[in-house]
């Protein structure tokens, strides 16, 4: 399939504010070089949810994207609620390393979970970060070393407001030959 014709599908899961997906939509297109369509909503899955936590599991969201919405060649979920991994206190985002489907949360990303001001901008920059990330994910890719690379393991924000959105010369190489 050329890639002109690949799609990356945007799947809300739950309550997504809809002008944020379209923000997202122009800078993951330049990124992958792919048409982004934002699909219809799909409804938080019961199962995923631990009372005792008070978050959902990533995994059990993830499984929500299969199949894959009509043409997509990828899927990425996106959620605004707080997501865990097992032995993990809560995620960014998780991806289907050897599939095609990957998902991020938007819960903590925003200053105000950390009882700071507001800040739109702070935030659309992260959301796309951990998007391109988890995308980069299901290409193939693993943890860059490079700092500045959007490949880099973001432990915390910091580290995330630390890179760019961008790969660095060596991933985008390894994604070009997936593309
Ligand atoms: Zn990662
Ligand atoms: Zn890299």
């Amino acid at each position: 399939m050329s890639r002109l014709f690949k799609v990356i599908g945007l799947v809300p899961i739950g309550n997504v504010d809809k002008d944020f997906l379209e923000d997202l939509r122009p800078p993951l297109e330049k990124v992958f070089g792919q048409r982004v369509r934002i699909a219809g909503r799909t409804a938080l899955p019961r199962d995923s949810w631990n009372r005792d936590r008070g978050q959902h599991l990533a995994s059990l969201l993830l499984a929500e994207l299969s199949p894959l919405p009509h043409l997509a060649d990828r899927v990425l979920g996106v959620v605004d609620v707080d997501i865990f991994a097992p032995g993990l206190n809560f995620v960014f985002g998780q991806a289907d390393i050897t599939g095609r489907r990957a998902l991020i949360s938007l819960k903590r990303l925003r200053q105000g979970f950390y009882g700071l001001h507001r800040d739109e901008d702070l935030f659309q920059q992260r959301a796309l970060k951990e998007a391109v990330h988890e995308l980069g994910h299901t290409y193939g890719l693993g943890h860059c070393p490079d700092p500045s690379c959007v490949m880099h393991f973001s432990n915390s924000l910091p580290d995330t407001d630390l890179k760019g959105w961008n790969f660095c010369s060596f991933c985008q190489e390894k994604v070009n030959q997936k593309l």
